[in-house]
């Protein structure tokens, strides 16, 4: 997507070789009319998919996600993360160690918000080990629902989730596909459409 290539070439910054800081469009301000056009891309891409939910996870999801959700007409669920937590029947629990933050949460989904008969896409800012999505399809599959797919805005293609999670039978569409940050610099895919 050529809009957002743009946009993390012009903002990114390159914080070490293996993490990138977009806090002016996506981490921390957001940018209402980009999250607009990736809520579109995202639509394009799956639209054939019959898609019932979309899931995500807090924060940074939650701006590409609302917009995608917006666009393909069906609710957004944010998976809420919980430092730890005493058991509880009426929500899926699932284990996701932070790449950021170097520790491990609790994510959580109230059951009542997906139903066996959903197809559901999950979106994330950022895809580096795969950590956050797989717990995400780790909560969709408890509740004997359909992962779709799964829609990533910054994907670091260096690193391994893309491969992971194609190895695991789910489809991964990214928007932009970083293949390295070195010095000081973004470097992208070259077969991205541009
Ligand atoms: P994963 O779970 O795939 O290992 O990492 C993805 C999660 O970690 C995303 O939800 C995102 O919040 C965070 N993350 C991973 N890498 C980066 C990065 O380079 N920059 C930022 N801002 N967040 C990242």
């Amino acid at each position: 997507m050529q809009l957002l290539r743009n946009k993390v070439v012009a903002e990114g910054i390159v914080l070490s070789n293996k993490v990138l800081k977009v806090d002016s469009f996506l981490n921390h301000q957001m940018d209402p009319v980009l999250m607009k056009e990736v809520g579109k891309e995202f639509t394009s891409r799956f639209k054939d998919e019959a898609i019932t939910r979309v899931l995500t996870i807090e924060s940074s999801g939650i701006a590409p996600g609302i917009m995608t959700a917006l666009e393909l007409n069906v609710p957004l669920i944010f998976a809420r993360k919980q430092k730890s937590l005493t058991l509880k029947h009426d929500i899926y629990v699932e284990k996701v160690y932070s790449f950021t933050k170097q520790e491990t949460n609790e994510i959580t989904v109230a059951k009542k918000f997906i139903d066996p008969n959903d197809r559901v896409l999950i979106i994330d800012d950022f895809l580096a080990n795969g950590e956050a999505a797989f717990g995400l399809a780790r909560i969709v599959e408890q509740a004997g629902a359909k992962v779709v797919g799964i829609g990533i805005v910054i994907e670091k293609s260096f690193q391994p989730g893309r491969q992971l999670l194609l190895d695991a039978g789910y489809r991964v569409e990214s928007l932009v596909r970083v293949a390295a940050l070195e010095n000081e610099t973004v470097t992208f895919v070259e077969e991205e459409d541009i």
